[in-house]
């Protein structure tokens, strides 16, 4: 009897939390004239708004109660109708060499994502995350092996963002770059992604230029050609990965739906749009794409668009059934392009000592959880 006292109670108060959650407003996914409504609204004054902006974006303030220039009764007003999102920094692990830490984020609901700060000459970037997993299943990727979870909100996404902009500027540095790169495939969380590289670029918020952000699709062809309809110039790179379809659709099966023929089409108009290089990632695979007839097909693939060529080679994961190519495939790989007048650069993945590297990020997070 007591025991089902309590489990009703407890539905009544998680559905009350619920609800109570679902009310309210959560700030850091507003733009400032949707934050000077949302301020009107309440029927308080607009100057509440700078304030509000004050607090949250330069003095980084998570609760309402410590904002101390507003009075108890406004306080307990924006309790009642927002919420600050606060991503909390559950591991934090940097590599032997120092250029790159990993952030362990855990999200409201307790799930957990990943960040990763890179220091690269003058360059400061941030790789980070758009999905708790991710549905599209990359056989060589971890995140992949998680199956998507759930999409990440603008507030969830930018705030990534906030953080490591806020962590720079406590040792006197600034974020220069960011890249959509981490778990998740961004394309198929368009909206929230999408307001979140508007907030990013804030002159308030994190200030990152447009041209300084790239995101990274698998190929999501509508998602590409949306992205030029949205008129927002962001750099844009593209996992190949493969030179024919019977090849990608093996590893990558999003070909399937998208083949290479109708991705690079996708991919060339976005060139001609935004008027700078796409970056190409190629993931090398011994013995399935690391060939010289690939490296050939891969300059008649993107011949005729200005691009770069990043050639990762395979970072191991559990369960993965591939191999790293050896250090003289991968040099040959790269020589070939070369030769052809491609800029090809070898990213040897940064962190892949911490289980940062690219596609390591799930793995990783399961061995610091
Ligand atoms: N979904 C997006 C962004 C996340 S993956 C995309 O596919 O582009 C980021 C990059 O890491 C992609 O280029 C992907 O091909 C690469 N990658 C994934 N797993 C990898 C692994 N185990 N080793 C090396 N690169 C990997």
């Amino acid at each position: 009897m007591v025991w089902v006292a309590r489990r009703w109670l407890s539905k009544m108060a998680f559905e009350y939390e619920a609800k109570m959650n679902k009310d309210r407003v959560e700030l850091k996914g507003l733009f400032p004239n949707e934050l000077g409504d949302a301020v009107a609204g309440l029927g308080l004054a607009r100057y509440r708004t700078r304030q509000l902006v004050d607090w949250l974006y330069n003095k980084g303030v998570t609760k309402f109660d410590d904002m101390t220039n507003l009075s108890k009764d406004v306080r307990q007003q924006l309790t009642d109708n927002f919420t600050i999102l606060d991503l909390n920094v559950v591991g934090e692990v940097k590599t032997e060499s120092e250029d790159t830490v990993k952030f362990l984020f855990s999200l409201p609901d307790g799930r957990r994502i990943e960040s990763v700060l890179m220091w690269e000459g003058k360059r400061r970037t941030l790789c980070v995350s758009s999905q708790v997993g991710c549905p599209l299943d990359c056989h060589f990727c971890a995140t992949g092996k998680m199956g998507l979870i759930r999409n990440l909100s603008a507030a969830e996404i930018v705030d990534q963002v906030l953080y490591g902009q806020r962590f720079l500027r406590q040792r006197g540095e600034e974020l220069t770059n960011v890249v959509m790169m981490g778990m998740g495939e961004p394309l198929l969380n368009f909206d929230q992604v999408l307001r979140a590289i508007r907030l990013m670029n804030l002159d308030f918020g994190a200030a990152i230029g447009i041209r300084r952000i790239t995101l990274s699709t698998a190929g999501h062809v509508p998602g590409i050609k949306r992205l030029s309809e949205e008129k927002l110039k962001i750099g844009l790179a593209v996992s190949l990965n493969a030179t024919t379809d019977a090849q990608r659709t093996m590893i990558m099966p999003i070909n399937k739906k998208w083949p290479i023929a109708e991705l690079l089409a996708a991919v060339k108009d976005y060139q001609t749009y935004i008027g700078r290089w796409i970056t190409f990632e190629y993931v090398l695979l011994h013995g399935l794409n690391d060939s010289a007839d690939d490296a050939h097909r891969l300059i008649d693939l993107v011949g005729d668009i200005s691009c770069k060529i990043n050639v990762i080679p395979w970072n191991p994961i559990d369960g993965g059934d591939y191999q790293r190519p050896s250090q003289k495939a991968i040099d040959l790989f790269v020589e070939i392009l070369a030769q052809a007048q491609l800029t090809a650069t070898v990213r040897y993945s940064k962190g892949d000592d911490i289980g940062a590297g690219c596609g390591q990020l799930y793995q990783a997070l399961e061995t610091v959880a």
